[in-house]
């Protein structure tokens, strides 16, 4: 059987429900699959319908048609992306619009143009190894920068961050490569143009920002390098140069939420900003709760195919101890990745 040998898998970067599909033949013959759900392509022939078994942890999956890629395609190139500026800037769903082209000109935002919609990723299942890297992906104000430094702290010889650059001027005492690497204005503005800086912002006319290349510093040293950075950047990252390990980390409920950040600050751990730890303590408000709620939902509905696991931080001891086993695990169990990490 030829099909047996070729052994395709590919990672569902949508949701499909069969049962909402009105071009498929036989709505009994089709397979439900969520974002992130990896399939078996067993017969692949047909232009436009694949038959394929859903891959499960234990046993044998179910099977059923599934839409080609070539069908998928065809069928998002009569969809828009649809900014909804109401709600987050790391939104970008898909709305059914009667035009033929996609069109990511139209927007002002920059996360926008990030957003490209990948239909089916091949992947394939490799032995038990660590990754390089460890990103940690959610809304702010969920815990990923206090997760972050309690391994650092905890174990700083496997565990390390990357430096952020700036172009402000060193302070009395500041060195080069501690804290920060110091830069001039112009040569920074210019690699960010490049597209050379993961994150970066302004601060008091200053630019402060983290660069790809920084990473290298760190795995170069042997350890895992730990990113707190937005999910946008995850495209750039999710390739065989940074292999990561993508968690997210998602918000509870409101309470929970309260419960933490009161915690957080009786311990110190929240409401600092700044790489270099000082800076105002945040008063939240229940409205900036909701924020972080809702941030979270969005950033999960756009990047949940991206993720290779969630963990809801609702206790933070706990969601540390499950991140710490999750890591452990990559040193003993088989993982999915994309195909070009191999080949
Ligand atoms: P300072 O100049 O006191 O070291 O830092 C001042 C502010 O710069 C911080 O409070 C923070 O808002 C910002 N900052 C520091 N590091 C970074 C960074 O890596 N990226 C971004 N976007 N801002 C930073």
């Amino acid at each position: 059987d030829i099909n047996f040998k070729t052994q395709m898998f590919m990672k569902a970067h949508f949701n499909y429900d069969p049962l909402k599909d009105r071009l498929i033949p036989s709505k009994d013959a089709g397979l439900t699959f969520s974002d992130g759900d990896i399939l078996h392509i067993l017969t692949s022939e047909d232009p436009n319908w694949w038959q394929a078994r859903r891959v499960v942890k234990d046993g044998e999956g179910p099977t059923g048609l599934i839409p080609s890629q070539q069908l998928e395609e065809k069928r998002k190139a009569f969809v828009q992306p649809d900014y909804d500026y109401s709600k987050s800037s790391l939104l970008c769903g898909l709305k059914r619009r009667k035009k033929k082209k996609i069109n990511y000109t139209s927007s002002k935002h920059k996360e926008f143009d990030k957003c490209e919609i990948t239909i089916y990723e091949e992947v394939t299942k490799m032995p038990p190894f660590q990754r390089k890297t460890l990103v940690l992906v959610g809304a702010s104000g969920v815990g990923r920068r206090a997760l972050k430094q309690k391994l650092l702290k905890d174990d700083p010889r496997r565990f390390g961050a990357v430096m952020p650059h700036t172009s402000r001027a060193p302070r009395e005492g500041e060195v080069h490569g501690k804290g920060y690497y110091f830069t001039d204005r112009e040569g920074m503005d210019e690699e960010i143009r490049e597209g050379k800086y993961i994150e970066w912002g302004e601060f008091n006319g200053n630019l402060y920002g983290t660069k790809l290349e920084s990473i290298h510093n760190v795995t170069m040293d042997g350890k895992m390098c730990v990113l707190d950075v937005s999910p946008t950047s995850l495209k750039v990252l999710k390739t065989a140069e940074y292999m990561p390990f993508v968690v997210f980390i998602a918000a509870p409920g409101i309470e929970a939420l309260k419960r933490m950040y009161e915690e957080g600050r009786r311990r110190g751990l929240v409401g600092r900003k700044g790489a270099s730890g000082h800076g105002t303590i945040e008063v939240k408000t229940e409205h900036d709760f909701y924020e972080t709620i809702q941030e979270s939902q969005n950033i999960e509905r756009v990047y949940k195919g991206m993720f290779d696991f969630t963990i809801v931080n609702d206790d933070f001891d706990e969601t540390y101890r499950t991140l710490r086993r999750e890591l452990d695990n990559l040193s003993s169990e088989q993982q999915w990745v994309p195909i070009n990490w191999v080949y």
